[in-house]
């Protein structure tokens, strides 16, 4: 705060230099064994809303059968590492429910990974989060993202 205050009411943001972190985002995640769940109140849909309300209120759109944009590298990755390791972060990172891991029916008591791509909204939070830097977030056809309306 106080060097925020300084830098923008007093240097007008004329430094010369910037702060670094030492590590990428993805490098900073710790496995789910070392933190208990946090137990996050229901929306009152008042001021807090879940998450497809949330989503619906972005406005983003994507045609039918446009091509993938949320892409694996190696699609196997999610359940063998990220699920046992970190209790699939991909779950909570993205704001808008893209990621599932829902029973595998072809392999009784397995999870598999699911991508539901029409949620997508476009922050690309996967893409910079991902442990396993696995997901590669692309532009999706026609470039389109959230168009909130003011209401
Ligand atoms: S870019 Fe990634 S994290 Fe963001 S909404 Fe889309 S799938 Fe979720």
């Amino acid at each position: 705060m106080l060097w925020s205050g300084l830098d923008t009411l007093v240097l007008k943001g004329r430094v010369p230099f910037t702060f670094q972190h030492q590590h990428p985002d993805h490098a900073m995640l710790e496995p789910a064994a070392m933190h208990k769940p946090i137990d996050y109140p229901k929306p009152d849909n008042e001021l807090t809303f879940d998450i497809l309300t949330s989503v619906s209120r972005t406005g983003t759109g994507h045609t039918e059968n446009q091509p993938v944009h949320l892409r694996l590298a190696d699609p196997t990755v999610e359940v063998a590492k990220n699920l046992p390791v970190y209790d699939g972060p991909e779950q909570r990172f993205c704001p808008a429910g893209v990621y599932e891991y829902v029973d595998d029916e072809a392999n009784p008591g397995k999870k598999r990974f699911q991508i539901n791509s029409q949620n997508c909204i476009h922050c690309k939070t996967c893409d910079i989060k991902d442990p396993a830097q696995n997901i590669n977030w692309v532009v999706p056809e026609g470039g389109n993202g959230p168009q909130y309306v003011d209401t």
